[in-house]
């Protein structure tokens, strides 16, 4: 309809037309004002809202920052935070809560020499001639009785181990009386307890004596430098070297090069060309055995 109406009135058009320039003149400079000011209102306004985010910026990234930077000291021992008495940290330690539980088990030089014993109560393992045992952790030691214990029976269980070696079976028992007692204590107090029978630990290794098996914790945390799987194959290694000794079996050395090295071997010692192993037995049911060393 408006197309149709300029074309049916040119002169209209023209008159118009005539007139716009000194109101148009007066449009754009209005205009011009309008849009100089907007542009000064505006840069005003980013200018003021640069400062705004630059501050809020620093307001976000000081949280961010400061949260890696409070859990990075945390996973470090668990003592030292307690010293600290800003109580600030502690709320964004909360989170990082769970990385404790990974964490390495604190391995201190000494202990009170007293232990607390795991619950018992589990089945039988192996064959009829079941031997009791008791699992015990020395006070202060941040490792649970009840979980050691489990890894202790797991170890036992195996068809590797040394249930293999006939109808001997294992039984974990709890407070009370057991054929033998598996015992984790700090280096110290295994140097105490293995000293009494005359044997040298130095801080470093576990030893058997009469009815208890000394495990030092040292080993049972940091495995051994000569033992390349994982650290719970080593603590295989150690359960069954040392449950091997309270069995009645003495030292083994490699057989031959490439052989897989006896569970009675003292593997932390060197391996003289054998390959590490945790089991007394392999696969099928055969010893793992190697020439007797005095
Ligand atoms: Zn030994």
């Amino acid at each position: 309809m408006g197309t149709r109406a300029r074309r049916a009135h040119p002169s209209v058009r023209g008159a118009r037309r005539r007139r716009r320039p000194r109101r148009a003149a007066r449009l754009l400079r209005g205009a011009t004002l309008i849009v100089v000011l907007g542009v000064a209102v505006v840069t005003l306004r980013i200018v003021m809202r640069d400062d705004v985010l630059a501050e809020t910026h620093a307001g976000a990234e000081s949280p961010a920052t400061e949260a890696p930077a409070a859990s990075e000291p945390e996973p470090e021992p668990e003592p030292e935070p307690e010293p600290e008495p800003d109580p600030e940290p502690e709320l964004e330690i909360e989170p990082t809560e769970d990385e404790n539980e990974d964490e390495e088990i604190p391995v201190p030089e000494t202990g009170p020499g007293t232990f607390r014993v795991a619950e018992g109560g589990g089945e039988p393992v192996g064959g009829d001639a079941v031997l009791t045992y008791r699992l015990e952790v020395e006070d202060g030691i941040e490792l649970d009785p009840d979980e050691a214990a489990a890894e202790v029976q797991t170890v036992l269980a195996d068809p590797r181990g040394w249930t293999a070696e006939g109808d001997t079976g294992f039984q974990l028992v709890g407070e009370g009386p057991a054929d033998f007692v598996v015992q984790i204590a700090t280096p110290g107090t295994v140097d105490a307890i293995c000293g009494e029978y005359g044997l040298d630990t130095r801080g470093q290794v576990n030893c058997s004596v009469a009815q208890t098996v000394v495990v030092n914790l040292r080993r049972w945390v940091e495995g051994s430098p000569q033992f390349p799987g994982p650290v719970e194959e080593y603590r295989a290694l150690i359960v069954n070297h040392e449950v091997g000794h309270y069995l009645g079996h003495g030292h083994e050395g490699c057989s031959e090069p490439g052989a897989l090295a006896p569970a009675m071997m003292q593997q932390i010692k060197g391996l003289d060309g054998c390959v590490a192993n945790a089991w007394p037995y392999d696969e099928n049911g055969t010893y793992l055995s190697g020439p007797a060393v005095p």
